[in-house]
């Protein structure tokens, strides 16, 4: 299949603190400390940097598929991410035509397949990073090396993680302890 390796990075807990209510500027982010040092270290070396989110605040009326596309918009624009995809489902609850089972709804790995293909991404050199079990799953069903970052629910998320699982992730304190171990790993495999 080919194609470059990356990096999957979830949203809201991985790059941010999670907000009560659905973010719609840039300016409500509260970023983690090592985030910003991180996507550049990351990006320096060649790195395409996606975001992969679900966002049922969509699906629950909360933000706009436009509102949320102008924030994501944003985030490319003051960060080095390559491009941002979002799930606006969810399966139970909301409005029409969000409220339904989707295959883009993590851990379901439709977003990184999209992205991997509109990028020419191989997920098989790629990891993924997130602050819960969905993302790492999302991520190790196509390949990539899952990466679960103490922030945000990240430390409630490990202590539920069953050790089969547990065995196939590795765990960082935060996105700049995640973005050392992806360089080392980046470095070992050539690009
Ligand atoms: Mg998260
Ligand atoms: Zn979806």
């Amino acid at each position: 299949m080919g194609g470059r390796a990356a990096v999957f990075l979830d949203r809201d807990g991985t790059l941010h603190r999670e907000l009560e209510r659905a973010p719609r500027s840039f300016d409500e982010l509260e970023f983690f400390p090592s985030v910003a040092p991180a996507l550049r270290a990351l990006s320096a070396a060649g790195l395409p940097l996606v975001v992969v989110t679900n966002q049922s605040a969509v699906a629950s009326g909360e933000v706009s598929v436009a509102e949320l596309d102008a924030l994501h918009a944003q985030l490319a624009r003051r960060l080095p991410i390559t491009a941002a995809y979002a799930c606006p489902h969810h399966p139970e609850r909301g409005l029409p035509p969000y409220a339904r089972a989707c295959t883009c709804r993590k851990p379901r790995s439709g977003l990184l397949e999209r992205a991997c293909a509109e990028h020419e991404l191989d997920p098989h050199r790629s990891w993924i990073v997130g602050d819960a079990r969905r993302d790492l799953e999302a991520g190790l069903a196509l390949g990539a090396r899952a990466i679960l970052v103490l922030t945000g629910k990240g430390e409630r998320e490990l202590a539920g993680l069953d050790g089969a699982l547990r065995a196939r992730i590795s765990v960082a304190r935060d996105l700049g302890e995640a973005s050392a171990q992806i360089l080392a790993g980046h470095a070992a495999q050539g690009r």
